[in-house]
């Protein structure tokens, strides 16, 4: 039998299995870069101010957009925009047209894989509260997003 992820589009899962989607990972919570020069975008290691290390999950989900105005509303932009998260995420790679990989937890059926895979930020991201000055985040790039 077919899973929903694999016979339907993004727009048309309905919300329970839209949510299902988010592992969790917390990645499209890094604070990222852009060059201007080249549109390259850079992924630093400091978490946005309401995302919860130890749960890699927002704090204030609710009003998360009038609290961080950066915030990234997955349902309210265009598909173009989703090449702001993460290469592992399941949105963009179902958006791209690949598959989801063994460790989303709905293929693994286990929560903490995506932990076990190296996926979660919760081991290595700095929450941006922790940080001297926000406008220094050069300072903590990571790697170049694909
Ligand atoms: S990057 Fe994607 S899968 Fe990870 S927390 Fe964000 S929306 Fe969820
Ligand atoms: S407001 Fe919440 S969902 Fe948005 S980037 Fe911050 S922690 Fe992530």
């Amino acid at each position: 039998m077919s899973h929903f992820w694999e016979v339907k589009t993004l727009a048309e899962m309905n919300r329970e299995e839209w949510e299902s989607l988010c592992d969790g990972c917390g990645r499209c919570c890094l604070h990222k870069l852009e060059d201007e020069d080249t549109g390259d975008i850079y992924i630093t290691s400091v978490a946005c101010k309401l995302l919860d290390l130890k749960t890699c999950r927002c704090t204030n989900y609710t009003s998360r957009i009038n609290l961080v105005p950066d915030c990234l509303e997955l349902h309210a932009v265009s598909f173009k925009e989703y090449q702001w998260l993460p290469k592992t995420c399941a949105y963009r790679l179902l958006n791209d047209g690949e598959k989801l990989p063994a460790w989303h937890p709905l293929i693994s059926k286990r929560e903490n894989s995506v932990k076990k895979a190296g996926v979660s930020v919760s081991d290595f991201a700095i929450s941006e509260t922790k940080i001297k000055n926000v406008d220094d985040l050069e300072d903590y790039i990571l790697e170049l997003q694909t």
